[in-house]
């Protein structure tokens, strides 16, 4: 349940509130929105005496949370989640682009892709350092080495950088380097993985399992909250189906539905989701149009010779066109100019 504060409730009520909580068997998370201080308690609430708390001076009222997923829930948090990464906000209304190659290959071909993603105008740069790929006899990256020359990209050109942890042992490593940590589709459910996530602070960029329901999707986002990290950002990647022309279906209904659902970012990987280099922009305009906040996109300098993902990889020149046309598109949309 969620216990929303009087607009000018004392830190002294706050405390007395808490503390009844605490003492009731509750774990309590505190929001402290614009205007108000929600408090989530998360426990048995059919043993609440919910009008004497109700009667606690400070407390305006007590709303129940009727969705499994507590922390991640709109009723929770009424408003947004915003995430600061360096200048940039991810929440805010904005279109945040991520882009960059699906593996680092290499320190000089790093480099070149780096600044090709800046030129491009995207905001943030990927890169895998450990890849899960389907045949363990394919590149499996090149670990801590792959992590020293993506920090070594962002040293150059600013650009913060976001790249996947896969197991716990490496989770010291990838968070040292990491401007955002991505799990990847296949550990959505690496439930131990994620409650480690709820002590790093940094923000982690959870994606959609490839199987998984939004509500299963949700309570892997659950687990993350719960343990103490509030920085989560969702990231629709396209869900296994009957279809066998794309890579995956992307399931752009997910972004409004789960923004309704949800106080936190959602981004959209037309990449992965579609696994087609020309079908990469026209899914990547209608994440801008559908409402994500931003996208995460793959790009190769000279994707026939990439060694993981290039038939979905874009040229620079694609990328550059893209993030004009996807930031034309959401002005014009946000302006009113389109319906
Ligand atoms: C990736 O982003 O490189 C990746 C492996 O993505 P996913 O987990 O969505 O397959
Ligand atoms: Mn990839």
């Amino acid at each position: 349940m969620v216990v929303v504060m009087q607009a000018g409730a004392s830190e002294e009520q706050l405390l007395q509130v808490e503390d009844r909580l605490h003492h009731d068997g509750f774990k309590v998370h505190l929001s402290r929105g614009a205007n108000r201080i929600i408090i989530g308690a998360i426990g048995n609430t059919e043993q609440v005496d919910r009008r004497a708390l109700e009667a606690l001076p400070g407390v305006e009222k007590i709303i129940s949370i009727t969705r499994p997923f507590k922390l991640a829930s709109r009723e929770f948090q009424p408003e947004n989640t915003i995430i600061q990464i360096g200048d940039h906000c991810l929440g805010d209304g904005s279109l945040i682009m991520i882009a960059g190659p699906c593996a680092v290959e290499g320190r000089e071909k790093y480099l070149q892709a780096a600044w090709a993603v800046k030129k491009a105008g995207a905001d943030l740069l990927r890169g895998g350092a450990f890849k899960p790929r389907t045949s363990p006899y394919s590149f499996q990256g090149l670990g801590e080495e792959g992590l020293k020359i993506m920090a070594e990209a962002r040293e150059l050109t600013g650009l913060p950088i976001v790249t996947e942890l896969m197991d716990q042992k490496s989770l010291d490593m990838v968070v040292e380097y990491a401007d955002i940590v991505q799990i990847g589709a296949r550990n959505m459910q690496n439930f131990l993985l994620l409650k480690d996530l709820g002590s790093i602070n940094k923000p982690v960029l959870l994606k959609r399992g490839m199987s998984a329901t939004i509500e299963e999707w949700l309570m892997a986002a659950e687990y993350i909250l719960m343990s103490g990290n509030p920085q989560v950002i969702l990231c629709e990647r396209g869900i296994r189906t009957f279809e066998t022309y794309t890579r995956n279906t992307l399931d752009l209904s997910a972004v409004p539905l789960v923004k309704e659902l949800s106080h936190l970012p959602v981004l959209v990987d037309p990449s992965h989701g579609t696994g087609k280099r020309e079908l990469v922009a026209p899914m990547a305009m209608a994440a801008a149009a559908c409402g994500a906040d931003g996208l995460i996109i793959e790009m190769h300098p000279h994707p026939e010779e990439a060694w993981s993902d290039g038939p979905q990889s874009l040229v620079p020149e694609q990328l550059s066109h893209l993030i004009k046309h996807c930031q034309g598109l959401r002005r014009s949309l946000q302006a009113g100019e389109v319906i």
